[in-house]
Formats: structure tokens, C-alpha cells, sequence
């Protein structure tokens, strides 16, 4: 099959990487693909067209790709969907690309009500759902949904085949997430050493951010400031939330059987520096390094229902491959050295120092 690995050997085209490491496509679980810094400079669509912002999140798509993400989930907007599409006719540069469209919310209503929510988006065209069951972490991160609406939205994802991502700083709802079947969390960033444990038991995946998100908003103060919740309290909150981060997940590495992906929640600025989270990971988290690049391959695909198609250089797998400068399990920086950009079998990017021998045989 076209695309895919360990196909026909007839036309088969070579390429050497000498001193470069091979891997497969890098997987971002996490992004809002379509959040950017427009014509005021700031991070708002003010005074954009819709034709304006989509192509925006092209622009986003395409610097993803080019810094080696060959997959991402954007968690999500109602412009994802024509995206997607978009890139996988085949002309358009980016990542694969999964959303949820639009998320559950503590005023989505009753559990009933929440049900037909998600079935309604299920029709839009969602691969995933995403709830909000607690406050940002701007505004100090309380559960938001009850437990009765966390599970409500859950099971009727799992009803309808699909996978639930559930945003959550609170303990509680981090738990209670866990208890009702949720398929990952994200954030976590007040969760305790119990609920991790719990996490780990019922195999629900866990998607910190701690290397790039807040990083990100604090670099570009200035152009997020006054909008919503980005106020001084706001930033007050996510200075002190970059070392409580750190903490937790350095409290995560320690819990056994644990399912940690990697995920950016990048916002407007952080797309195509996806790997920062990573390479923090490793520098500052003591996470090893072999463990972190799972977390945004193999484990990764996984985490997005896709590891018998991505994730690994395997026959049979689509055909994502990167190539960077340098061996990441020695310095993981090297995932930020992408010379080569391979997905579905399509080189978008080789740029590999010296000369190449690409031959067929
Ligand atoms: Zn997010």
C-alpha cells in the first residue's frame, strides 16, 4: 500500500541519514491549533474573517509538521473539523489532526442533557470529547461539572466509540474523571499522590503540561494581557503554577504503570515549539528520555486510539517518519533539530546537512 511502511520493494526510494537519529512522527495530544496572535498583535480573532482565521491555523499546521509532529489533537474548535479534513486530501502540509470540536461544560446542562450533547457532537464529526470539569487554572482550578455530569458525558462518549479528554486541575476532578471511566486527563495540576495511584489502577491516560504552556504565556505577557481571565491575578497564578507543575510531575514519574503522554496545550505562539515540552520533561523533570519520546510516540498513539496505524516504525504503519540532528536519548534537544519530514509516506521537509543519497532500487 502507498504510504505505508514495509510495502513493494519495487521503486523504492532509500534514503541515509548519517549522525541523524530516526524516529517515528512526533505526536502532540494536546493543542488548540487554531488559537494565534492576530492583527493587533494579541492573541483575539478581533476584526478577523473566518477566511482569515482558518488560514491562521493552516499557518499553525504547517509549523507543527516542519518541527517533526506529524499527528496532533487540537481540543478543539468548530474550524478543526474543515481543517482536518483539508490536510488529509492529501495537498495541504500539517499533522494529522483529531478534534472535539466543541466541549462539555458544567452548563451544558443535566446528565441527560450532556448525553445529547455529545451525541450531537459525536454527528458534527468529533474523534474526541472533551469536558471541562473544572475551573482554569487562571481562576484557580475548581471542579466546575459534578460527578454525576463527569460520567454522564464519559459514558456516553464510550457509547458512541469514542474516547473522552477531560480538562482538570482540581484533585476532585481529577478523580472523579478517573473513577467514572474518563479515557485521559489533562492538567492535573493540583492532583494528590493518592489520585495518581488511582489513575494509574483504572489505566486512565494522564496529559500534564508543564514545559511550554504556562512558559509560553508568561514569554508573551504582553499579548495576552486583558484578555478574559489573563488578568494580574491570572498571571499571579500561573507563575507560581510553573513550580507546581514541576512537582507534580515529578510526583507522576514515581507512580508505577502510570500512562503519561505527552501533550503541549499549545496555545497562540507555542505551535512548532511542541518538543519545549518534552526536552523540559527530561532537563528538569528527571523523566528518561527513551520514556518521554514514548510518551509522544508509541504511548502517545495509543492515547489517541491510533497504535495499530502510528506511533511506531513498524510494517504495515503509516509511513511517519522523522529524522533530527543528533541522538535524543543523549541530549533530547535534538527533537528540536528536525532535518526530516516524512508522514504518510510524503516528504514534506528534508534539509539534512551533506550530501544525500536518495536511490532506488
Ligand atoms: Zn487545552
Amino acid at each position: 500500500m502507498k504510504g505505508r511502511t514495509g510495502s513493494s520493494s519495487k521503486g523504492r526510494v532509500s534514503y541515509d541519514f548519517p549522525r541523524l537519529t530516526l524516529l517515528p512522527g512526533l505526536i502532540d495530544t494536546h493543542v488548540h491549533i487554531d488559537t494565534h496572535f492576530g492583527k493587533s498583535g494579541k492573541a483575539t480573532r478581533e476584526g478577523e474573517t473566518a477566511q482569515e482565521s482558518m488560514l491562521y491555523a493552516a499557518e499553525n499546521a504547517y509549523a507543527m509538521l516542519m518541527n517533526g509532529f506529524t499527528t496532533t489533537q487540537s481540543i478543539g474548535s468548530p474550524l478543526d473539523r474543515d481543517l482536518r479534513d483539508a490536510i488529509a486530501r492529501g495537498m495541504l502540509p500539517g499533522p494529522r489532526l483529531l478534534t472535539s470540536i466543541s466541549p462539555v461544560r458544567a452548563d451544558t446542562g443535566t446528565p441527560d442533557q450532556i448525553r445529547q450533547f455529545v451525541r450531537q457532537v459525536v454527528a458534527d464529526g468529533a474523534d474526541v470529547i472533551k469536558l471541562f470539569a473544572s475551573k482554569s487554572i487562571r481562576e484557580g482550578g475548581d471542579q466546575t461539572m459534578t460527578d454525576a455530569q463527569i460520567e454522564a458525558g464519559c459514558d456516553e462518549a464510550k457509547r458512541r466509540g469514542k474516547r473522552s479528554w477531560v480538562h482538570a486541575h482540581a484533585d476532585s476532578a481529577v478523580k472523579a474523571a478517573a473513577v467514572a471511566g474518563c479515557w485521559a486527563v489533562t492538567h492535573g495540576s493540583q492532583v494528590t499522590d493518592a489520585t495518581l495511584a488511582v489513575l494509574a489502577q483504572r489505566g486512565t491516560f494522564f496529559e500534564p503540561n508543564v514545559g511550554l504552556l504556562l512558559q509560553n504565556y508568561i514569554e508573551n505577557k504582553d499579548r495576552y494581557f486583558g484578555i478574559g481571565n489573563f488578568d494580574d491575578a491570572g498571571f499571579a497564578f500561573m507563575e507560581k503554577g510553573i513550580s507546581v507543575n514541576l512537582d507534580m510531575f515529578r510526583r507522576a514519574l514515581k507512580v508505577k504503570g502510570l500512562k503519561l503522554l505527552m501533550g503541549t496545550d499549545a496555545g497562540a505562539g507555542a505551535h512548532g515549539q511542541n518538543a519545549r515540552e518534552i526536552v523540559y520533561r527530561v532537563q528538569q523533570a528527571g523523566q528518561p528520555a527513551l520514556d518521554a519520546i514514548a510518551g509522544a510516540t508509541s504511548l502517545a498513539a495509543g492515547g489517541l486510539g491510533l497504535n495499530d496505524t502510528i506511533g511506531s516504525i513498524a510494517p504495515g504503519f503509516e509511513a511517519d517518519l522523522i529524522a533530527v540532528d543528533g541522538d535524543p536519548i543523549q541530549d533530547v534537544t535534538a527533537l528540536q533539530r528536525v532535518v526530516f519530514v516524512m508522514k504518510g509516506g510524503k516528504v514534506y521537509k528534508n534539509v539534512a546537512a551533506g550530501p544525500q543519497r536518495a536511490r532506488s532500487f
